[in-house]
């Protein structure tokens, strides 16, 4: 028997599920639209997986974000600040997922 059948995600480890299969259904599990058995699927992953967590918390900000907007304007301030977080969260997580790339010499 083996758990272990995929290959390793961006942080170079193995998990029970793919870290693209995650990411994949991250939107659905943020708006809980997994059923329960796939959503303790992700959470276990999100809890041993840092790139995923991140990946996660970055997507829930946003929506987060997008839905106050909606409701109320914040202060521009505000939303450049949140904007400019967003851009480094996604500079960090795309520098550790090409750690793996070959150098071209
Ligand atoms: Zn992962």
């Amino acid at each position: 028997m083996s758990a272990w059948g995929g290959p390793g995600g961006p942080c170079g480890e193995h998990h029970d599920t793919d870290c693209s299969e995650v990411l994949e259904r991250v939107f659905f599990f943020i708006d809980h639209e997994l059923p329960t058995a796939d959503t303790a699927e992700i959470q276990h992953h999100l809890d041993e997986c840092a790139p995923c967590l991140q990946k996660y918390d970055l997507e829930r900000t946003v929506k987060a974000l997008v839905a106050r907007s909606c409701a109320e304007h914040a202060p521009a301030g505000l939303r450049e600040k949140v904007l400019l977080r967003i851009r480094q969260v996604q500079v960090e997580i795309t520098e550790v997922t090409e750690v793996t790339e070959i150098p071209g010499d």
